[in-house]
């Protein structure tokens, strides 16, 4: 056992109640690896399969605070699937020719195409997070977006593309330890800016953004998915079964073969 935690659509989501730290069952980092080990070999298989099928792809959106783990959750879960079948976007603060066009825009180029896993490190609910905390956009612009975000994610879905959206929940004194951790370790300073801090003191502000996000966008066809993430490797595990169950969900098949190749004999 290691779910994500989830809510039916339209109910109300506390952030506080849910404890980052939290574990299911009695795993252990050790246990939990070689589990991880073991539910990667069978999502590459099927990730293989879904690439021979070419009709259909599996979209892993990830958000979080700074230092949640956007980065390290990509690297165990992808381990050991084709690179050819994934494509991982990560999203910046948008160039002037993205804002010369909706905020989708760019969303929509980044779609995993047929057969592939694709996974948005940040995403299209960035403007509803950093764009609504620092008011970039006027409230009343900002405040239609997720019901857009709900119908474009709704067209995404009848086009084949199935969405796997999660929140990496981690706590405040974590996000502490992490950042201090970029600080105190020169070959990971390159990941630490100063804006980081700054960020850091809205946390409140950030946390309130998600709540909304998290209720508003839940939807049937597109669920969200709390994972908590104080523990790496349990963020690791609970994101992994995730992916292999996108892929048993989709149950994807080898195309027809043509017919009468079993007399073929190559010269
Ligand atoms: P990182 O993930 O650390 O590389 O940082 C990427 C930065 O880009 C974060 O500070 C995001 O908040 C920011 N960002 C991503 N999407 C948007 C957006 N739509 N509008 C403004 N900032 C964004
Ligand atoms: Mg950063």
């Amino acid at each position: 056992m290691c779910h994500p935690i989830t809510f039916k659509p339209g109910t109300k989501i506390d952030l506080q109640k849910i404890d980052p730290r939290k574990v299911d069952g009695d795993w252990e980092k050790e246990t939990a690896y070689e589990q991880i080990a073991e539910y990667t070999k069978r999502s590459r298989e099927l990730a293989y399969k879904l690439y021979a099928e070419n009709k259909r792809s599996v979209l892993l959106v990830l958000q979080g605070m700074d230092t949640a783990g956007k980065d390290g959750t990509i690297r165990t879960v992808l381990t050991g699937i084709n690179p050819q079948s994934c494509q991982i976007v990560p999203f910046k603060q948008p160039s002037s020719l993205e804002l010369d066009h909706d905020f989708l825009w760019r969303v929509h180029m980044a779609v995993p195409r047929r057969g592939n896993i694709g996974i948005f490190n940040r995403s299209h609910y960035e403007d509803v997070l950093v764009v609504r905390v620092h008011n970039l956009v006027p409230k009343n612009e900002w405040s239609t977006r997720y019901h857009r975000i709900n119908e474009f994610e709704d067209l995404l879905t009848d086009g084949g593309v199935k969405i796997v959206k999660c929140f990496l929940h981690i706590s405040k004194e974590e996000q502490r330890e992490r950042l201090q951790a970029r600080l105190d370790k020169p070959h990971k300073r390159w990941k630490f800016s100063k804006g980081d801090l700054a960020e850091r003191k809205l946390w409140d502000d950030y946390q309130e953004a998600y709540r909304v996000a998290l209720e508003e966008c839940n939807t049937k066809h597109a669920p969200w998915h709390i994972i908590p993430s104080d523990r790496k490797w349990y963020r690791n595990l609970v994101v992994s079964r995730l992916l292999l169950d996108t892929l048993e969900e989709i149950d994807p098949k080898f195309p027809e073969e043509e017919e009468g190749l079993e007399d073929i004999i190559v010269e």
